[in-house]
């Protein structure tokens, strides 16, 4: 199976025949590095950003509690001065007492007072002996207070009385609002008339209108924050709670939840866990009393489930964390475009270079121009490529041109292997590889094929009379005369000083008999100035199959020849 090249990217370079480790393609680095940052980059963002609305968000909603807690406690410091300035004023109108504390405008004064400060539910007279002399509704007249607080400190002095419940009033005011017992906040005045105390005035405040009057300084969505209101005397016992309910929050022993110093003139603002387990963002404060018989020491505290008050902390992280993360996958993929769109460029002079490598034909270094180093980079290359290209031609060329030359060189020497030099007939070894071939032919085509060893007579006689170069022209001339005579099949070959081979494909021994007989008659005709005539001895020889081999039909060819000299030279024999 044919391996298919590995994707350019995960391509490792090998160097000195070692794989180098594998390494990253150039893209996934530069996103990698790029959207590492980016990604770092707008998590950092988002987490600060996020940390900072959180901030915010949070800041807003304390703020929001603590304007609650601060308005209901400026309120509450003003009902409670009102009130207690409201006792005074009346206390003082000395005319109204002379005319005896049971006179109609006495009556008129006190309903007159009743109709105009909303939260009062009872504002009567009593003289020194605790006795109610006039009253609103004429509720309580005649009857004996004189064990009610407000009383005796009312005759002692100006007084503002902390809530308690009703007593004598319970069954003959209308119920409370929230169903809970009645509840007032006293206050009272003595009645003093030319120096002489004549009795005691004293008006019973509804805790039920003031938590009524909290709940209008809540702000619009305070129902779906669960934002509630409670108040809270100077030891931190519940006074009224949200909708001027008390006893349920009593019941789990609910207590002002921060514990706020005497000095401070500020809300006080934590996460407390109530009494009911769970946790509230709290904005506790002191009521800052207008007046120092007003001052009951009451807090106001203010809470919000802090899964509530947080939420839009909680959202506001959230959505920077989305939006950290979004811009965050943005960046990653611009990173990937971006490191794609840098990287193609250099993926394509590495393909174009693997071209060249492989010598594909056309292959060359593109010219790039997107940024001024890929310019240069792909110039150089482009170029360094052509000149290694032309080089390289330039060598091929060579390279065929040298090789050619050896092969005709090669060639020749391998001639003047086989070739006789004096002659330019084959010598023995070149002899040997046609005979060779010509045996093969015949074994192939059955046809016969025979040789003719030619052997000059006394041709020493004409080295020793003529000389020895004379000799060679007897060689050359006989080897160019048995040439002329012989078939073009026919191959001549000098075998030896002055004995010539000729083989003789497709010719039996009658045939290559009568050849020799020929050249016999032809050389003895042949007259050569200057030692005029020569003759040679032939023996002919026939191969005698496929196991004929040359030396073997030589020796028969040779020892015919032999035979032919004894018979007197100058013929053939067989
Ligand atoms: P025979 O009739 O018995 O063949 O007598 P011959 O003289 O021809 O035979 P012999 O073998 O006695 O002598 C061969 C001679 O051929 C001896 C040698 O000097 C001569 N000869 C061999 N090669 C060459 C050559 O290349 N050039 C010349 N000029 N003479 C050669
Ligand atoms: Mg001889
Ligand atoms: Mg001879």
């Amino acid at each position: 199976m044919k391996n298919s090249p590995p994707p350019l990217e995960a391509q490792a370079i090998v160097s000195d025949g070692q794989p180098a480790p594998a390494t990253r393609s150039f893209r996934l680095q530069v996103a990698l590095v790029f959207g590492t940052l980016i990604a770092i980059t707008a998590v950092a963002l988002s987490l600060v950003g996020g940390d900072i609305l959180t901030k915010q968000v949070r800041q807003r909603t304390e703020l929001s509690l603590a304007v609650v807690a601060g308005n209901v406690s400026r309120t509450l410091a003003s009902e409670l001065f009102s009130g207690s300035v409201e006792v005074l004023k009346m206390a003082g109108l000395q005319a109204l007492w002379t005319n005896g504390l049971s006179s109609p405008d006495v009556g008129q004064m006190l309903a007159l007072s009743k109709a105009t400060t909303p939260y009062s539910s009872w504002v009567g007279v009593t003289d020194t002996k605790g006795v109610v002399r006039a009253a609103t509704d004429g509720i309580l007249l005649g009857q004996n207070v004189a064990q009610r607080p407000w009383f005796g400190a009312g005759l002692a002095g100006h007084f503002v009385g902390d809530v308690h419940p009703a007593k004598l009033l319970s069954k003959l005011l209308p119920p409370s609002a929230s169903g809970e017992p009645l509840r007032f906040v006293d206050f009272a005045a003595p009645l003093v008339v030319g120096g002489q105390t004549v009795g005691v005035l004293g008006i019973h405040g509804s805790i039920d209108w003031l938590s009524a009057l909290i709940d209008k300084l809540l702000p619009a969505n305070a129902f779906q924050r669960e934002i509630e209101v409670f108040v809270f005397d100077r030891e931190g016992t519940l006074l009224f709670g949200p909708g001027g309910k008390t006893a349920p929050y009593l019941a789990m022993g609910q207590t002002a939840p921060l514990t706020v110093p005497g000095n401070a003139r500020g809300p006080t603002i934590s996460v407390v866990r109530w009494a009911d387990s769970r946790e509230y963002l709290t904005s506790q404060q002191r009521v800052l009393a207008q007046s120092t018989v007003s001052d009951l020491g009451w807090q106001v505290a203010v809470r919000e489930p802090v899964e509530l008050a947080f939420l839009e902390v909680q959202r506001a992280t959230q959505l920077a964390l989305a939006i950290g993360l979004a811009v965050a996958a943005l960046g990653a993929l611009l990173a990937w475009w971006l490191a794609g769109r840098v990287s193609s460029n250099l993926s394509s002079i590495v393909r174009a270079a693997r071209d060249v490598e492989a010598g594909k034909d056309g292959a060359e270094i593109p010219l790039l121009s997107s940024s001024e180093e890929l310019q240069s980079l792909s110039t150089s290359l482009n170029r360094m490529t052509r000149r290694l290209q032309t080089a390289n031609q330039e060598m091929e060329a060579t390279v065929r041109e040298r090789t050619a030359e050896l092969q005709e060189a090669n060639f020749k020497l391998g001639q003047l292997a086989q070739r006789d030099p004096l002659t330019g007939l084959l010598n023995r070894r070149g002899l040997d590889a046609v005979f060779k071939s010509a045996l093969a032919v015949a074994h192939r085509s059955g046809r016969p094929l025979a040789v003719a060893m030619v052997d000059i007579d006394h041709f020493k006689r004409i080295n020793d009379q003529h000389g020895h170069d004379v000799g060679d022209a007897v060689l050359v001339a006989l080897a160019r005369l048995i040439k002329k005579r012989v078939r073009q099949a026919d191959v001549v070959a000098r075998f030896g000083g002055e004995e010539f081979v000729v083989v003789l494909p497709d010719t039996n021994l009658d045939g290559a008999e009568q050849l020799a007989q020929l050249l016999v008659e032809a050389v003895a005709s042949h007259e050569q100035p200057p030692y005029g005539r020569v003759t040679i001895s032939v023996g002919v020889a026939e191969a005698s199959g496929e196991a004929t081999d040359l030396t073997e039909l030589l020796q028969r060819a040779d020892a015919a020849m032999y035979r032919a000299k004894h018979l007197g030279r100058n013929q053939v024999c067989r």
